[in-house]
């Protein structure tokens, strides 16, 4: 009889393990979050008006890599503009890395700080430069126009963290902008930066069949739909935590953008580590890039082609709302408790 009654106490209490151990999972997997009025209010005023004219005056410029002075340096002075218009004070952060120092390649960088963690940062980036003959328009004005509307609407939000906004130079030559940028963060480590969110290609959106090709096809683990019609949000495993938090912005804030979780897993692709958000998984920081898988999809990648009219603007917007809101959940809203 004891013995039955102690087996009934121990199934009890291996079931509560179990549904717990659940919870727990789901909750570290899915982390949802509390939506709030004031982020829906602010991230509702992105739209493909303001996209479109960033992306415009950019392409405009023409090909914007490392070795056109003329293109970069306009480039920066124009994204400078816009910042210093929303009331930010940008800084030229000079690039060195073997090879690349002392030549007047910058990284441009603006603040706004936080009201309770000043020294904790969370960073937000694109790179803003380009290969050369192409002008770029979904690689990476549409990035770079992502995080000057999310350097908008942020602006008046108060947040706890910093939120630093970053325009990486010389992605295209090797990520040499971002693996400077933090090189030098990581000599100044009385300001802790947290990680990176990375806008690498967002503009580009086929909703018909057959539109999206994959580096690899992976049943259950790794599968891209045939259809083009989404944002990946690529992780590796120590960037699981900020995936999640995109994604539950998504499902909070921005429901009709589909998105496609290579979260966590993406450390395991070659592919996936093809931009700014490499040198963070390097430096064991979190990096997320949310992109529309480059030459996956878009078949002007890297061509003259790759122009303002090839590109999806809404799809854009929708991508940058629900980036801007992960931004100011991540640096954790005023007030908020
Ligand atoms: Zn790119």
């Amino acid at each position: 009889m004891a013995s039955r009654f102690f087996s009934t106490k121990k199934s009890h209490f291996l079931a509560t393990i179990v549904v717990v151990s659940a919870a727990v999972i789901w909750w570290t997997l899915f982390s949802p979050i509390t939506p709030s009025a004031a982020v829906a209010k602010q991230i509702g005023s992105i739209g493909p008006g303001r996209l479109a004219e960033h992306i415009k005056r950019l392409t405009e410029i023409g090909p914007r890599d490392g070795d056109n002075i003329r293109a970069t340096r306009a480039t920066i002075d124009y994204i400078s503009e816009r910042l210093r218009g929303l009331g930010y004070e940008p800084i030229e952060e000079a690039i060195q890395w073997p090879g690349f120092g002392g030549q007047g390649h910058v990284n441009l960088i603006a603040e706004k700080r936080g009201t309770k963690y000043p020294n904790q940062i969370v960073e937000l980036g694109a790179h803003y430069d380009t290969v050369p003959m192409s002008p770029g328009a979904d690689d990476n004005a549409s990035g770079v126009a992502g995080v000057l509307e999310a350097a908008r609407v942020l602006r008046d939000l108060p947040t706890e963290r910093t939120i630093r906004f970053c325009f990486f130079g010389l992605e295209e030559k090797g990520l040499i902008g971002s693996r400077s940028h933090v090189a030098a963060f990581q000599k100044t480590p009385q300001r802790e930066v947290l990680g990176l969110l990375n806008l690498e290609m967002i503009a580009c959106r086929k909703a018909w069949p057959d539109s999206q090709d994959a580096p690899i096809r992976i049943p259950i683990i790794a599968s891209l739909p045939t259809t083009g019609d989404f944002i990946t949000v690529v992780g590796d495993f120590a960037s699981g935590p900020l995936g999640n938090l995109f994604e539950a912005c998504v499902n909070a804030y921005v429901p009709e953008l589909n998105y496609f979780s290579a979260n966590r897993i993406g450390g395991y692709f070659g592919d996936a580590a093809r931009s700014d958000h490499s040198p963070y998984w390097e430096a064991d920081l979190p990096g997320i890039m949310l992109t529309d898988t480059a030459e996956f999809r878009n078949h002007n990648y890297h061509q003259p082609s790759d122009t303002f009219e090839s590109l999806d603007l809404e799809f854009a917007a929708q991508v940058s709302r629900a980036t801007a809101a992960t931004m100011a959940h991540w640096a954790v809203l005023s007030g908020s408790g």
